[in-house]
């Protein structure tokens, strides 16, 4: 299962060096996830908002490709960022590669961003592209928190 495998992994994208991804990998594009990459609980933060403006600021191509098809129309707006309209079909390798025409870049010059081992992290992978798997513990250990409370209350399954 070597293709689940991310070549970098971090809590969130701010650990991200751009800087090493643009001067060492030659990286010139990122297409990032939404859930769980850029929107955590539920909201964009202005430092997630300040980050892509970062990227941004230093060359970098931006794109977003969700399976969630209501992505924030703030982000769009603000950055100008191309996504697809509708749900993309990630894990397939054919949005990831659609996406690189409409950066107009090599699969091998951009680097996916994502909190989804399986949809984001083989996905990239299997489109030749530089994967950056984020972890998201935040998330992770709020659901255990309210998981414990439940059953401590005797309610058994959550989804
Ligand atoms: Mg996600």
């Amino acid at each position: 299962m070597g293709n689940l495998m991310p070549r970098e992994s971090y809590s969130n994208i701010f650990d991200i060096s751009l800087d090493y991804l643009i001067n060492d990998i030659h990286i010139k594009g990122l297409i990032f996830d939404f859930d769980g990459t850029l929107r955590r609980n539920k909201t964009v933060s202005i430092d997630t908002l300040n980050f892509l403006k970062k990227a941004h600021s230093k060359g970098l191509k931006l794109s977003l490709l969700s399976n969630n098809p209501y992505v924030s129309k703030t982000i769009l707006k603000v950055l100008n960022i191309p996504t697809t309209k509708k749900f993309a079909c990630k894990p397939l390798k054919k949005p990831f590669l659609d996406m690189a025409k409409k950066m107009n870049l090599k699969p091998e010059e951009i680097a996916v961003i994502g909190n989804n081992r399986l949809s984001d992290i083989w996905g990239a992978n299997r489109a030749n592209m530089y994967s950056i798997y984020i972890q998201n513990l935040n998330g992770y250990m709020f659901k255990r928190k309210i998981e414990d409370r439940l059953k401590d209350l005797g309610i058994k399954h959550i989804k």
